[in-house]
């Protein structure tokens, strides 16, 4: 061969993806695009992909419904060009809501009797916002219960208006008080994130268009049949070793030996972490201390939801009006645990299956969320008519308080690629099916996978945004194989 310079193609990478949710299929397929570089395998505990993002049979099977995850906003362009590239059609649908009972009701799209008893505050609510956005790096630090209580809103306004709200549209549950008040500005005012525009009368006067997930299960196993990588499900990780050297005779330089729950290993040269923080915490063999310490900064609480068909506990408990066909429904306790809510929604006016079925036969599906098991002397959950209960299931779900954007968020970048560790996954910042899967296609861009959808403003955009924050790198749109992603330098939330 002589001085030929015959170019060597650089060794596969093989990655494990822990976790076939949005972020994991996400990562998974980014990466896949690229078969000349990666060998990827995703691991999954459950025995179908999807994650929260998932689908069950009800009503003896009669009926599929996507059982968690229901839909996004029209700006979440990851995961509609996603959706499109595999041949599937998101569904519109007009959001309306129903807070409160009775005095204390108020909708998206009506008057009502509350928000004219508390339009000044609505008002004066829309200028403190302006001053938290414009302060924002301050305000991360501080809950928005505590701004509100020091510019003395009133109990109603925060527990019956901006609390319900945002739980429900940031899934920030009971621990909204102390979500740090620039989130809140954000939900508000953000024009890329912003679901409703801010009123000054109403505090919300418009019906959004939203759209809904086609049937969940199909797109995961659909882009997972379609898609270069292999996806193992019911193989939950149970252990990972990092720094592994290979037996003498072994091939490569793997860097890492992941062992499953029966006790069967295998070696990768890098490992993607797309589940939660504490399976991270319980199966990595040798955390550094950052890595155990910031990780420990993710807190989790226990939910429980019931899907049912009980009209009757709907009327009881929540303003039900059948004519308005509204989705959603929120509720907060009574007394002094005014802070703490309930929410449920009805399916079969969402989900674009059940919305042709269920109403030509006049049914309606529902789902109640009981928040934090902590406060289970709290739920109401008995008394959802036991014949009229069609699931039930327990979940964990991050929490969104100020704690998570001062101690975890901003600092997760200085534990990505450490000894071939990467992190994504919607709780490495706001509980969202967008964040989820930009986190997935990061991960996969740190690895050497170019951005998907270059051509999109508004996704290069907010992938760039997520790409600074997360991994303390800029670079959408530009390909990988030049290395072209440049580090910055302090926490950016713009
Ligand atoms: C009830 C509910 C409803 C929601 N609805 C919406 C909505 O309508 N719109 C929206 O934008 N957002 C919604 N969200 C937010 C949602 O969390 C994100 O949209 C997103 O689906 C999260 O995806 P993920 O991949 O980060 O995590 P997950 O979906 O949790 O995926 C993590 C995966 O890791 C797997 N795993 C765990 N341990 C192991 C192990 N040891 N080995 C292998 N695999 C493991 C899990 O089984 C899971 O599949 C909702 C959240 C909840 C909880």
């Amino acid at each position: 061969m002589g001085q030929a310079q015959v170019k060597q193609q650089p060794p596969k990478k093989r990655v494990l993806v822990v976790g076939a949710g949005a972020a994991g299929i996400a990562c998974a397929w980014s990466l896949s695009r690229f078969p000349e570089r990666f060998e990827v395998e995703v691991w999954e505990a459950l025995s179908v992909p999807g994650g929260v993002a998932s689908s069950h049979t009800v009503k003896d099977g009669q009926h599929v419904i996507n059982d968690q995850v229901q839909g996004g906003a029209p700006s979440y362009r990851h995961n509609l060009r996603l959706l499109e590239m595999f041949g599937f059609k998101p569904t519109p649908v007009m959001m309306r809501i129903a807070f409160g009972v009775g005095r204390l009701q108020w909708t998206n799209h009506s008057p009502s009797e509350l928000t004219a008893l508390l339009q000044p505050e609505i008002a004066r609510f829309g200028r403190v916002l302006t001053w938290i956005k414009r302060l924002e790096p301050l305000f991360v630090f501080v809950p928005i219960d505590r701004v509100l209580r020091l510019l003395r809103f009133s109990d109603e306004f925060r527990y019956q208006m901006v609390f319900p709200l945002v739980a429900l549209f940031f899934g920030t549950g009971n621990q909204t008080p102390h979500v740090a008040a620039a989130v809140i500005a954000r939900v508000f005012l953000d024009p890329d994130l912003r679901l409703f525009d801010y009123c000054p009368q109403r505090l919300l006067n418009s019906v959004p268009e939203m759209f809904a997930f086609p049937v969940l299960e199909e797109v995961w196993t659909t882009i997972a049949r379609k898609s270069n990588f292999k996806l193992c499900c019911d193989r939950p990780l149970a252990k990972l070793v990092r720094q592994y050297a290979p037996p003498s005779g072994g091939s490569g330089s793997a860097a890492i030996l992941a062992t499953d729950a029966a006790g069967v290993s295998a070696a990768f040269d890098e490992v993607v972490f797309a589940c939660d923080a504490e399976t991270v915490l319980r199966t990595m063999a040798n955390p550094t201390w950052l890595e155990r310490r910031l990780l420990r900064n993710v807190r989790y609480y226990t939910d429980f939801c019931l899907t049912h068909e009980d009209h009757g506990y709907m009327a009881r408990m929540y303003d039900i009006r059948p004519e308005q066909r509204d989705n959603y429904f929120v509720r907060t306790y009574p007394g002094r645990d005014r802070d703490k809510i309930e929410m449920s929604f009805n399916l079969s006016t969402y989900q674009p299956h059940l919305k042709v079925s269920m109403c030509a036969a006049g049914l309606d599906i529902y789902q109640t969320y009981y928040l934090d098991a902590k406060l289970r002397h709290l739920w109401s959950d008995s008394q959802v008519g036991p014949s009229k209960v069609l699931a039930s299931r327990w979940m964990r779900q991050f929490a969104h308080t100020w704690t998570h954007f001062a101690f975890w968020v901003p600092w997760v970048r200085f534990i990505q690629g450490t000894k071939h560790t990467w992190y994504c996954g919607s709780y490495t910042m706001v509980n969202t099916q967008e964040i989820a899967v930009m986190s997935g296609l990061a991960a996969a861009l740190r690895l050497g996978a170019d951005y998907p959808f270059p051509d999109d403003p508004l996704a290069v955009k907010q992938f760039d945004t997520y790409l600074g924050v997360v991994h303390g790198v800029r670079g959408a749109g530009k390909p990988t194989t030049t290395m072209t992603t440049t580090r910055v330098s302090a926490p950016a939330f713009k």
